[in-house]
This record gives C-alpha cells, structure tokens and sequence, in this order.
C-alpha cells in the first residue's frame, strides 16, 4: 500500500538507534525525508548514512543535540523545512523508587516525556493545520496503560502528555484541518534500552541475561520481543494519508502482553 508521503518532511526525535531509528527506516521507505537527532554525534551520523544509502532518493539531515533543551529543539526544528511528520521520542526516565526521586528527577523526568514533546507540537501543529496535512505520533510506553511501580518517572510523565494529547488531537482546528495526534504505546522491543534493562534486573538477581530475557518473554502472547521495524511500520501507517480519521488514540503495540479486553 503507497501510504502517500512522497515527499513529505518528518522530524524524528532521538532515532540513532532503536525505536525512532524503527520509525525513520520506515518513512524513509515511504519517501519521506528526515530530519534525525539524537546525542551522540557518531550513532546519529551512521543511521544517517544508512538511511541515505538504502533510500537515495530522499534528503536526510542529522542535527546532533538534546531535544529536551531549548537549543535541541530550535535546531532540530531549523533543519526541517516544514514539519509534516513529527515524531516525538526521548529516552525513558531510570527505573527506582519513588522515595529516591527528588523535584530535579521529576523535572527531568518531565521535560524529557511530557513537556518536550508538547513544545514541539506547539511549535508546529498550527502550520500543519494551515497547510491542510500534519500526523504527531508520540512514542510514549506501555507502562501508560499498565503502570509498572518501578517505573513512576515514567508512568507519571507520561500519563500528563498523554491527557494532554487527548484534549489537543480533539481541537476541531486541527482534527478538521487533517491534523492528528496519537500516541504509540511499545511493550518489550529489543532495543538497548531492553538489554540495558534485562542486564540491570540479572545483576539484581543474580542470575544469567538468558535467564531474565526468557523469564520476561514468556510474559508476553507472542513468546518474543517486538522489533524495530515493527514498531516503525505502524508509525508509518499512523502517518499515512489513509489513516487521517485515526486520532487522540493510543495504540499498544506489545505482542498481546496486555491482559485487559480494552
Ligand atoms: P534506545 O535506548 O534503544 O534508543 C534511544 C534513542 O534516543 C537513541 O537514539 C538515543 O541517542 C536517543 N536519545 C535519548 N535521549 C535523547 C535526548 N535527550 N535527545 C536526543 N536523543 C535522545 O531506546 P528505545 O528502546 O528505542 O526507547 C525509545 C523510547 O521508548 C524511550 O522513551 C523508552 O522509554 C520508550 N519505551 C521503550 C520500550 C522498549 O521495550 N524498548 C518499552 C516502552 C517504552
């Protein structure tokens, strides 16, 4: 199916690696050009010269920086000609208790996954609706529909941007331009961010990466960890002309490990 972005431009947050770097391989494919950040100078550099390599046909540009600082963002956002496609990614908070966490760690925590994302979107959002076409999909977690205790940076920050996404994709100035706005909620992909995980719950209890890793699949429907290009295919889908009907939803992508019926 042509998902009819040919020439589209996307800004695609933090996609060295992992699941943004899912969601910029499958635009890239569509004919979208990119506009990629993430931290690191050689990561960002080297999925940027893949992505050119494998898609000719399409610009790519690599803006190194952080996307939760003022600067990141105003860089990311200068390189891009216009933003049809935004996709909103950060690293997740760490894992602990919430009797550790101090007012900086929920500032942290908040800027990176709840008010970076909505700057961006105000950023942009209007312009789309000017022109008659925008798609915002905002990598949030699992962990919004199914607070995991460990992980209370996260479910907290989270759940704020997606109330937020839930009043805002439902603006007749956007929803009635073509504008929409959701989020993609990942369960377990295998990215860094999963090993990085799996190593930290072995050394905790002493035990083998195997041994957590296999534990942990056999939590999930499917007996496997999702990929990367999994994810991204269903990003793109989400941006596709078809799916301009499709908005404020949050859509759990997790190989079934969800128990619920809704
Ligand atoms: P990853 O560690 O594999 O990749 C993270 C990417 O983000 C890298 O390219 C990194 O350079 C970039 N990055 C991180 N912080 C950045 C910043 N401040 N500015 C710019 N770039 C930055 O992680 P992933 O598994 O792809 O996870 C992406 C997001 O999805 C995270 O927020 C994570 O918490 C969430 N998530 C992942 C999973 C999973 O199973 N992988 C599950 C639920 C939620």
């Amino acid at each position: 199916m042509d998902l009819g972005l040919r020439g589209c431009w996307a800004l695609v947050c933090a996609a060295s690696k992992g699941l943004g770097r899912g969601c910029a391989q499958a635009l890239a494919a569509e004919g979208v050009n990119l506009v990629i950040t993430a931290r690191g100078a050689d990561g960002l550099h080297l999925t940027a010269q893949s992505l050119r390599l494998a898609h000719p046909g399409i610009a790519v540009r690599a803006v190194v920086g952080d996307i939760t600082t003022p600067q990141g963002r105003g860089d990311a956002l200068a390189a891009c000609p216009q933003v049809d496609i935004l996709v909103n990614n950060a690293g997740g908070p760490p894992p602990g208790d919430f009797r550790q966490w101090d007012r900086d760690a929920w500032m942290s925590a908040l800027e990176a996954n709840m008010l970076t994302p909505i700057e961006l979107m105000r950023a942009t959002v209007d312009a789309m609706a000017e022109r008659g076409f925008g798609r915002v999909v905002n990598i949030t977690s699992s962990a919004v529909k199914a607070p995991l205790d460990t992980l209370g940076l996260s479910n907290g920050a989270r759940a704020g941007l997606t109330g937020f996404v839930a009043g805002l994709a439902r603006q007749p100035r956007l929803a009635a331009r073509n504008v929409t706005i959701n989020n993609l909620l990942p369960g377990a992909f295998d990215t860094d961010r999963l090993q990085a995980t799996l190593r930290g719950a072995a050394q905790a209890g002493a035990t083998t990466l195997d041994d957590v890793a296999d534990r942990r699949r056999r939590t999930i429907a499917a007996q496997r960890f999702g990929t990367a290009e999994e994810f991204g295919a269903l990003c793109a889908f989400v941006c596709s002309r078809q799916a301009g009907y499709l908005t404020g939803q949050n859509l759990l992508i997790d190989g079934g490990a969800y128990p619920g019926t809704f």
